[in-house]
C-alpha cells in the first residue's frame, strides 16, 4: 500500500517512531469544536493519558479545548503545553497528596474525587492552604460499556468512582467541609465505545440522580460524562474523524441539562487515534512450520495494545506494491504476546521495508516501556517532515 504516507522523508528516521498527521488532528478539532458549538454550555476536554507527546498538546491547546488529568505529572503536562489551570478537570481513585497539592497550587478547575477518603484529605491541603477546592464526585453510574473487559471502567466490580447509594452520604460530608466547594458530578463508563446505546444508558442514569438531588433541591453546576467515544481500527482510511455529530446528539437529545448547567466531555482517543501511526522496519522475513514471519524492529514496547489487550491495529506495508502474502507480524521483544498481528495479507514483504500499524495515536507512544532495555520511540508530526 504505497502513496499514503511520506516514505521518502521515513527513511531518514530512526524506526521504530511515531508519525502524527497534523492535518487529520486539526481536521478533528475543527469537527470537535463544530460540533459541541451547536449546543449551549458543552464544554470538551481533552484526556492526556491518551497521548502526552508536546507536539500533539500543543496543537490541541491550541484548539481551545480543555484538559483532563489523571495524575500530577498530567497535570504538570497540560500546565507546560499551555494549558490553562482553570480548564483543568483531575480525575484518579489513588491521588497522593503532593498531586492533590500541585492541583492546588495551580487552582485547576475542578478535582474528581473517587472516594470518601480522598474527599477528607483534599479538604485538609486544602485548609493548610487557605484555599477551597472545587470538587465533583465521581459516581460509579453501574452502567456496562459494550468493549473490552479491560477497558470498562462504570460497574460495580470496577475500582472507580462512588456507589450510587454513597452519593447522597459523600455529598453531605462535603456540604458540611470549609475547604471544599461541591460543583459538579462526573462519570467515565470505559473507551472505544461505539454504541450509542451505552451513552444513553449512561444519560437516563444521569437523569435519575439529578432528580434525586433535586429533590433535595440541590442543581449542580457541572456535568461530567467523561469519554469513550470510538474509533474505527478496522477501516482507518474510511472514518478518520469519529462521528462527533452523532455523539454529542446522542447527550444533547437524552440528557436532561438545567438550564444553568455546563456539560462537560473528556475525549482521549477519539481526538488522536487515527492521527497516528507507529512505523516499523522489517528486519527478517522468516519462513516458519506452516507459515511465515514479517519480524520487525517496533514491539510491544513500543504498542502494547495488541499484546495487553489483544486490541487490532490495521497493518501495512507502506514500501511494497507487490502482490500480497500472509504473514503473521512480530516483534523482537522475548516475550511469546509480542505479535502485532497473525495471519495478515500485506504486500509481499522484504528485508528493509517500512510497516505501519494504523490508529494508534491514542494509548500507543504514551504506553511505550523500556522493557528489554530498549529505548522508547520517537514520535515525529507531519509538520516538521516537511
Ligand atoms: C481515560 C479517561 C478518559 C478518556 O477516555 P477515552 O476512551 O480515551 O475517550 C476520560 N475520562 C477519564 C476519567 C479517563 O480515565
Amino acid at each position: 500500500m504505497k502513496g499514503t504516507f511520506p516514505t521518502d522523508k521515513f527513511q531518514r528516521l530512526k524506526t521504530p517512531f511515531y508519525y502524527y498527521d497534523a492535518t487529520l488532528l486539526r481536521n478533528t478539532l475543527d469537527v470537535i469544536k463544530a460540533e459541541a458549538a451547536k449546543y449551549n454550555k458543552f464544554c470538551v476536554h481533552y484526556a492526556i493519558k491518551a497521548n502526552a507527546n508536546p507536539k500533539i498538546l500543543s496543537i490541541i491547546r491550541e484548539s481551545g479545548l480543555g484538559a483532563d488529568c489523571v495524575s500530577g505529572g498530567e497535570i504538570k503536562a497540560a500546565i507546560k503545553a499551555g494549558f490553562p489551570a482553570s480548564k483543568i478537570v483531575y480525575a484518579g481513585v489513588g491521588k497522593t497528596d503532593w498531586e492533590i497539592n500541585l492541583g492546588l497550587d495551580y487552582d485547576i478547575f475542578c478535582f474528581n474525587v473517587e472516594s470518601l477518603p480522598e474527599l477528607e484529605v483534599i479538604n485538609e491541603l486544602a485548609a493548610a492552604k487557605g484555599k477551597i477546592a472545587r470538587i465533583a464526585f465521581r459516581i460509579n453510574p453501574d452502567v456496562g460499556a459494550h468493549t473490552h473487559a479491560n477497558i470498562t471502567t462504570g460497574l460495580a466490580e470496577n475500582k472507580f468512582g462512588i456507589s450510587m447509594k454513597d452519593m447522597d452520604k459523600v455529598i453531605d460530608q462535603a456540604l458540611a467541609m470549609n475547604n471544599v466547594k461541591f460543583v459538579g458530578l462526573h462519570f467515565h463508563i470505559g473507551s472505544q465505545i461505539l454504541d450509542m446505546g451505552d451513552f444513553i444508558a449512561l444519560c437516563n442514569r444521569v437523569n435519575d440522580l439529578q432528580e434525586k438531588l433535586f429533590a433535595r433541591q440541590i442543581i449542580v453546576e457541572h456535568i461530567n460524562v467523561g469519554g469513550g467515544l470510538g474509533i474505527d481500527y478496522a477501516h482507518p482510511n474510511r472514518q478518520p474523524v469519529p462521528n462527533f455529530a452523532e455523539y454529542f446528539a446522542t447527550y444533547h437529545k437524552h440528557l436532561r441539562l438545567r438550564p444553568q448547567q455546563t456539560l462537560h466531555f473528556e475525549l482521549g482517543r477519539s481526538v488522536v487515534g487515527q492521527c497516528g501511526s507507529l512505523i516499523t522496519r522489517v528486519i527478517y522475513v522468516k519462513q516458519g512450520t506452516n507459515k511465515q514471519f514479517a519480524i520487525v524492529d517496533g514491539g510491544m514496547t513500543d504498542l502494547i495494545r495488541p499484546a495487553l489487550y489483544q486490541a487490532y491495529h490495521k497493518i501495512e506495508n507502506i514500501t511494497s506494491d507487490e502482490s500480497p502474502e500472509t504473514y503473521d507480524v512480530v516483534g523482537p521483544i522475548c516475550e511469546s504476546s509480542d505479535v502485532f498481528g497473525k495471519a495478515i495479507d500485506l504486500n509481499k514483504v522484504r528485508r528493509g521495508d517500512l510497516i505501519a500499524l494504523r490508529s494508534a495515536g491514542a494509548y500507543g507512544e504514551i504506553m511505550a516501556s523500556g522493557y528489554n532495555c530498549r529505548e522508547l520511540p520517537e514520535g515525529y508530526i507531519s509538520d516538521e517532515l516537511v
